[in-house]
């Protein structure tokens, strides 16, 4: 599973596994032999209903819980009690609640308190620490006292944690789930500057409306590994979203409905950013204007699930 288009080198994987099952202590199966795997430098979603097991297969990624079978393999090695601690050095994951990240009573302490503990002088520990509280937009908030922020700043702390680490792979919990549309968009920013460094980015996510700008290739779980492809590919497949309770970004909805009306852009946008890019391309070209056109019968046609699995309708016969 997994890597590059064809014709294209993949990238060396950091993160391959192979056949992992979980079941918890009450014999829920939260996991049924999967497999993935993830190069150096990828942007990946894993997406899936509630409960299809995204947090526990990003807790067996970072090590933090035993798979019942299978192979783990982390920068190229078989991952064991012999090396976890060196290879759980590598990986930083941010957790959904940040509450259950955060426990020092001052900021500056809790972001610090992971390189400390890896044994960093305190000249490295200042400047690792300054320079994530900087990142994170938490400049000024050393004394601050983590249990009186509000969520997006608790969540911007349990970041600046991670971040002090340095992680060479980022796993992401539901980075998005409560945050307002400026913390959200500062969040997905710090992590587009860390992919950009060369950081590995596996977000477990059912946000489908992030995941164009945090993910390039996408696998859908849902207990095992139902599909995997670009993001493009997965907005693509219709009946695979309804099954697996998906929806598309509305964005992407009102772009294959204005189909219908003619105007029929190259690429679909998959994200709000796409979309303007797409449009302003547009006017250019139409020496500033969109041009749409009414349809009789349009309407018979609007209903998503009667689009084509490439997206296009067939409302187009009846021009008035
Ligand atoms: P997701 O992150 O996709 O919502 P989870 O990994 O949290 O899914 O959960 C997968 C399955 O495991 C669900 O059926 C959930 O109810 C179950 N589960 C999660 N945590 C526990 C636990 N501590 N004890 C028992 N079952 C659990």
């Amino acid at each position: 599973m997994g890597g590059a288009p064809a014709g294209v080198s993949s990238p060396p994987a950091v993160i391959d596994a192979r056949c992992l099952s979980y079941a918890y202590d009450d014999g829920t199966e939260a996991l049924r032999e999967v497999s993935l795997s993830i190069g150096k430098g990828e942007r990946v979603a894993i997406v899936g209903p509630n409960g299809a097991g995204k947090s526990t297969l990003l807790h067996i990624l970072a090590g933090l819980k035993p798979s019942s079978c299978g192979t783990l393999r982390l920068f190229g090695e078989p991952f064991s009690k012999k090396n976890e601690r060196a290879l759980r050095a590598r990986l930083g994951m941010l957790f959904q609640d940040p509450d259950d990240q955060i426990f020092m009573p001052r900021v500056w302490d809790d972001v610090a308190f992971g390189p400390i503990n890896r044994g960093l002088d305190e000249k490295e520990v200042g400047r690792r620490v300054r320079k994530a509280l900087e990142a994170a937009g938490l400049s000024g908030y050393d004394e601050r006292v983590p249990h009186h922020l509000s969520y997006g700043e608790k969540k911007r702390v349990a970041f600046a944690g991670v971040l002090a680490m340095e992680p060479q792979i980022l796993l992401l919990d539901e980075p998005t789930a409560n945050l307002d549309p400026r913390n959200r968009r500062d969040l997905l920013n710090m992590v587009e500057t860390l992919n950009k460094r060369g950081t590995t980015v596996v977000t477990a996510t059912h946000d489908m409306s992030a995941i164009a700008d945090i993910a390039d290739r996408v696998y859908v779980l849902d207990r095992t590994i139902v599909r995997q492809g670009t993001v493009r590919q997965i907005f693509m497949d219709p009946e695979l979203l309804e099954s697996k309770n998906l929806e598309i970004p509305e964005i992407t909805r009102l772009f294959r409905l204005l189909r219908y009306f003619g105007y029929d852009p190259k690429n679909l946008p998959l994200s709000v950013d796409q979309a303007v890019a797409e449009l302003t391309k547009t006017m250019r070209e139409g020496d500033g204007h969109v041009h749409l056109h009414l349809h009789r019968h349009v309407h018979d046609g609007t209903d998503d699930k009667k689009l084509e699995p490439d997206g296009k309708g067939h409302g187009h016969e009846h021009p008035v």
